[in-house]
């Protein structure tokens, strides 16, 4: 054997060792001369190859990478690792049809765990049925539970009514010959009845929204000269405390689609809030901004402010925070849960800010016609 052709085979045999050791070895260099030598290098070159891609395709595939692609058709140590990855591939498929709620995949490999995914499938689809059925018990219970109330919020308004009618009637009775004493009695009847008049309306209100029937009856209007007047009248009780509630616009009308009565009730809950929970002697700006197809309305006080972990539950229904109310004034939880189902029946969004000691801004938007989603960051 000539010293060219052993080395040749040296060569050969360095890199069948270093493959054995589980190394890529650099490829043999064309070996000219005796055609069997040839051969054998370009076979033991291709064997180099295959491994090379074998491994940059199974590494990452070992540490989950899924995107990684397959080394071509014709490297025969990979079909194993081919048929594994387009396994893998098709069940994080089904895991993600799983859970979009198609209970109807089933694993059919890896024994112990496709009886464990399978297993996971059957009982999350029985929970899932289990918890439809639940809920249709739930709602039927809320929908029996806001018949009540309703009904008993109905029944109790009519005498409640009378009782406020008469004492106010009495109360306003010169010719009533009455003793001071019971002169302040009726005053606190009219008060306490007027007080659980509202807290019935309110009821009724929040079940009504929450049975759907909340009729809006929406009409075309001018929502700035809208806020004026509603502003104007809390202005007159908010006066008595020495609070200014005064309204910041721009000079041109805002032309909006709206229910007027449900819209006062937003308006008057908000303002009404933020002379409630305020400082005698304090300012109330109502802010009414007119931008195309959007009205954005602000309310801002002096007030107490609002702590961050009141912020996420005060739209909900019965939510008191730690404000405490001016001197003879209640506090239901109930206004801002309702404002909110009212400005959201329009199309539009309600929220706050607030810092604690620097006062708080209630906004909300509506869009200028009713259901289009023409206000910024309203979803
Ligand atoms: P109510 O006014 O009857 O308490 P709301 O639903 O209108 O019901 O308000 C819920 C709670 O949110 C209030 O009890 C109060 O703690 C807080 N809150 C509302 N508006 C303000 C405000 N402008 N400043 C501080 N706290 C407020």
């Amino acid at each position: 054997m000539e010293p060219s052709e052993r080395a040749a085979l040296r060569a050969v045999a360095d890199r069948l060792r270093e493959l054995s050791e589980g190394r890529i070895p650099e490829p043999l260099a064309a070996a000219g001369g005796d055609a069997g030598l040839h051969d054998l290098a370009s076979r033991v070159n291709q064997i180099i190859e295959q491994h090379a891609e074998v491994l940059a395709f199974v590494r990452p595939l070992s540490q989950g990478v899924l995107s990684v692609s397959a080394p071509p058709a014709r490297n025969f140590l990979a079909s194993p690792f081919k048929e594994l990855h387009s396994r893998l591939t098709h069940l994080t498929w089904q895991a993600e049809r799983v859970a979009q709620g198609d209970y109807s995949q089933r694993v059919d490999f890896m024994g112990d765990f496709s009886r464990a995914f399978n297993f996971m499938v059957e009982s999350l689809e029985r929970k899932e049925l289990q918890l439809r059925e639940k809920i249709g018990e739930l709602e039927a219970l809320n929908r029996q539970k806001n018949e009540f109330v309703g009904v008993a919020a109905h029944d109790l308004r009519s005498p409640l009514a009378v009782i406020e009618m008469y004492s106010a009637f009495l109360l306003g009775e010169p010719a009533a010959a009455l003793k001071e004493k019971e002169r302040e009695f009726l005053r606190i009847i009219a008060l306490q009845s007027r007080f659980m008049l509202n807290l019935i309306n309110d009821l009724l209100d929040v079940t009504r929204i929450e049975s759907g029937n909340l009729d809006l009856r929406p009409q075309e209007g001018d929502f700035l000269a809208f806020a004026r007047r509603v502003a104007g009248l809390q202005a007159l009780l908010a006066e008595r405390r020495g609070i200014a509630v005064t309204v910041e616009d721009g000079d041109a009308p805002c032309a909006a689609v709206f229910d007027p009565p449900r819209m006062e009730q937003v308006l008057n809950n908000l303002i009404g809030n933020a002379v409630k929970f305020s400082g005698d002697g304090t300012r109330v700006t109502v802010r009414v901004e007119c931008a195309a197809g959007c009205v954005r309305v602000s309310v801002a006080d002096q007030g107490p402010g609002i702590p961050a972990g009141e912020l996420r539950t005060i739209f909900k229904e019965f939510h008191r925070g730690t404000a405490q109310p001016a001197p003879g004034e209640r506090s239901t939880g109930l206004g801002l849960a309702i404002a909110r189902r009212i400005v959201e029946a329009h199309g539009g969004t309600i929220g706050v800010e607030s810092e604690v000691g620097k006062g708080s801004t209630f906004f909300f938007t509506l869009p200028a016609v009713p259901g289009e989603r023409t206000c910024p960051g309203g979803d």
